[in-house]
């Protein structure tokens, strides 16, 4: 079926006010403007169009190649699908056909690669159908060569080196495990191929290509290790991932008036609001109805995309908010999760919000996460995380969980080097997301489980398993067995772990590749124990027993249930001996440890050169970020926040001479000591953008060209921080002085509650 959008929306209630433009700068006319906002309402029509009559319409699924497709053709396709098999290239011509039939049916006349080079972002150059055919008029052609590779110039994406050994070209790869969708823009539709990014030496120059070799990897060692166990029907395990994703709106007229919004994503200055969360009446709190109207319109837009979307909430911080979709085999999630996030900013800009994926667009108030909900399934669906009634009976449970629980507590520094970044050092270990310290937290009855087992001891039969809410008439509630702890960073969550620490704004490829990767070598080193242990003798439950109550034992120290805030907790982790990486300049350097090197090379998921390269990305992203940071720090301080500030004490000096001069002998010494202050914050402030400046210069003026880029990290990251931390404070204290007429950047009150 096609479903065809109505173009008519009323949208005509986002326009600035006329009567607005009287006023003197630009923030005051954004909050007049805001006044007359409407929530945006578009032709959806749920009633006529139901979300399972229209949920995939853009996708071209199973269902679609079924209907499409010759048998034996499709047939094969499944085969690639379910068992990995590689497509037979004849058949590619034919599933290239119908798929571009399918999608010019449905209007569209471009076809692009989707793909995720190293810089993180989503990447697509447009191809159309037309061959120029001088005899037979127009031709659209899509060839199974077109499907399966095409080939971008990729010298201008980051390759941290990989590229100049070899040479530039760039191939991307057909990844038929993530369908091909078509994405709309207002006037017309393009075919977009999710696809890999590699060089001609086979190096992945993206994040998919390592993700792809983990999944593979993961699967073939639990495999295995389900095997040992005696399992023996199962044949491919899949990795199962729901991300969700955190975000915050603020309102268009807002953005457009910051500076540093709009160039690095966040606030660089504001003080914070006199109400923030404290009263938490956000969290939950019932959705705006101009919020809501753009959350049903992005939705729609991903239903029609195959993207599962199934929860929205408010979220901790005044306009902060979240979605999550239903889990999904871990590529398609990473893929989805990168569509979602380009589907909300573009929606959102309709809606006339912006969409802020940035992990701390504004101090003082929570930041933004991705919380990497993370499980595996055997070929049957079965999850292998679910703990079952009695999880200290199921042994293969336990298994799996002990092979996670040393993954976790051996590669914690891994762990927590995927989800280093310029960003979430704004969150990770201040007092209100996960701390840099890599913990497990299992729940109470999970915990005494590991206890017994540990010990020897037999389970105890749970009391009950109901919450008793004392009203008679309400049905029984049944217990989460993993009651929340909303403070760690890798929480056990009913049937699967939650990795908290993820950052709002990364894809979640990284994290999942390393996740994976550690998990397989922990797989492998429990069958190759119980394997040995097995062939000593005895019987193969004691075996496997054994082998538990070791791996539980030796990595207990990484599993807490505590508050992960808490200063006693770092106390306590730095006696049990787990790292602490508090940011990013001490946490990259872990990817291209010898330890990292010898994993991803044993498993064939990232080659040393290409783990080397992604690490020279990364630094060198970080100070990029940095250097564009204080470039706004420093210019938006000098032009817009200096000038507000001289122009205030001129008022008041103005004043204070006039004053004198009407009245004779009059005390003026409270305005004298306003204008003091004021002038004394105007001197820190020119000095403290001058320190900053100075600091750049020095940066620039080294050897830039550092090799590793790790002196010119540790030197944003000790002096020019600190550099542009000392500017925002003087000038978060000014906002707090200057006549409120005068300050030109919208106010954290205005941003985080006027929408
Ligand atoms: P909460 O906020 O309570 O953690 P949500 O419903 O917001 O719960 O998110 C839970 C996420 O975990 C959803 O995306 C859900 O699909 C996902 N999830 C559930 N089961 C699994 C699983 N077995 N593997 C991966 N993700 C899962
Ligand atoms: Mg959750």
């Amino acid at each position: 079926m096609t479903y065809t959008i109505n173009h008519n929306e009323k949208r005509s209630k986002i326009h600035v006010s006329k009567e607005s433009s009287a006023h003197s700068n630009s923030r005051k006319r954004a909050v007049a403007s805001i006044a007359d906002r409407q929530p945006l309402a578009t032709s959806i029509d749920y009633a006529s169009h139901p979300v399972n009559e229209i949920f995939g319409t853009n996708v071209f699924n199973r269902q679609t190649m079924r209907a499409v497709l010759p048998k034996a053709v499709y047939k094969a396709v499944v085969r690639c699908l379910d068992h990995g098999e590689q497509l037979d290239p004849a058949m590619a011509d034919t599933v290239a056909n119908a798929m571009k039939d399918w999608a010019i049916a449905r209007g569209a006349t471009h076809f692009t690669h989707w793909f995720v080079p190293l810089h993180g972002y989503t990447a697509e150059k447009h191809d159309s159908f037309l061959v120029s055919n001088v005899e037979d008029g127009a031709v659209l052609e899509f060839s199974g060569k077109n499907l399966v590779q095409g080939e971008p110039d990729a010298s201008s994406f980051p390759s941290g080196g990989i590229r100049s050994t070899f040479e530039a070209r760039g191939y991307t790869g057909w990844d038929p495990s993530s369908p091909a969708f078509l994405m709309d823009s207002a006037n017309g539709r393009t075919l977009c191929i999710p696809s890999v990014f590699c060089s001609f030496s086979g190096h992945a120059l993206d994040v998919k290509t390592p993700l792809l070799r983990s999944l593979e990897v993961v699967s073939n060692s639990t495999v295995r290790l389900l095997h040992t166990l005696g399992n023996k029907e199962v044949k491919r395990v899949t990795c199962t991932v729901g991300p969700e994703q955190e975000y915050f709106l603020i309102d268009e007229a807002f953005y457009n008036s910051r500076p540093d919004i709009i160039s690095a994503g966040r606030a660089l200055f504001g003080a914070r609001p006199p109400k923030g969360q404290e009263m938490e009446d956000h969290y939950w709190g019932s959705i705006r109805e101009r919020v809501l109207a753009f959350m049903m319109d992005a939705e729609h837009e991903l239903y029609r995309l195959g993207v599962p979307v199934k929860t929205r909430h408010n979220e901790v911080a005044p306009a902060q908010f979240e979605v999550a979709p239903v889990f999904e085999s871990c590529n398609l999630a990473t893929d989805h999760n990168m569509l979602l996030m380009e589907v909300f900013r573009k929606t959102a800009q309709k809606h006339g919000f912006r969409c802020l994926f940035h992990e701390k667009p504004f101090s003082g108030v929570n930041g933004s996460g991705k919380h990497n909900n993370w499980s595996l399934a055997d070929d049957q669906g079965n999850n292998l995380l679910e703990p079952g009634d009695d999880p200290q009976e199921h042994l293969q449970f336990l298994v799996v969980l002990a092979a996670v629980v040393r993954a976790v507590d051996k590669y914690a520094t891994l762990l927590r080097a995927s989800i280093a970044t310029a960003g979430n050092d704004h969150r990770l270990g201040a007092n209100e997301a996960p701390p840099a310290i890599m913990s497990i937290y299992l729940g109470d009855a999970l915990t005494k489980v590991v206890d017994n087992v540990i010990s020897g001891k037999a389970g105890d039969k749970k009391a009950s398993n109901m919450v008793q809410s004392g009203v008679s008439m309400l049905p029984n509630i049944l217990k989460d067995d993993s009651d929340r702890n909303r403070t760690s960073p890798f929480a056990f969550t009913g049937n699967k772990f939650e990795f908290r620490a993820v950052g709002s704004s990364q894809s979640v490829a990284m994290p999942n590749t390393v996740l994976n990767t550690m998990v397989a070598d922990s797989m492998d080193h429990l069958a190759d124990e119980i394997e040995k242990a097995h062939k000593k003798g005895g019987d193969l439950k004691s075996a496997i027993n054994n082998v538990l109550v070791k791996t539980l034992s030796d990595h207990k120290r990484v599993l807490f249930n505590g508050d992960n805030y808490s200063e006693q907790w770092h106390e306590e982790a730095a006696r049990r001996g787990l790292a602490n990486l508090r940011n990013f300049t001490e946490a990259l350097p872990v990817l291209i440890a010898p330890e990292a090197k010898e994993l991803f090379e044993r498993y064939g998921v990232l080659k040393e050169d290409e783990l080397v390269s992604r690490y020279h990305i990364l630094l060198e992203n970080y100070c990029k970020v940095i250097n564009v940071e204080s470039l706004l720090t420093s210019s938006m301080a000098t032009t817009m926040i200096l000038p507000a500030a001289i122009e205030y004490q001129t008022r008041l000096a103005t004043a204070i001479v006039q004053t004198k001069s009407a009245v004779a002998g009059i005390n003026l010494a409270h305005q004298e000591n306003m204008l003091k202050d004021v002038s004394d914050r105007i001197a820190r402030l020119k000095t403290a953008i001058e320190v900053l400046d100075m600091l750049r210069h020095e940066q620039r003026g080294e050897d830039h060209i550092d090799d590793e880029h790790t002196a010119e990290a540790k030197f944003y990251q000790q002096r020019v921080i600190p550099a542009m931390n000392e500017v925002r404070t003087v000038a978060d204290e000014l906002e707090l002085m200057v006549d409120d007429s005068l300050w030109p950047l919208p106010k954290f009150r205005e941003m985080l509650y006027i929408y």
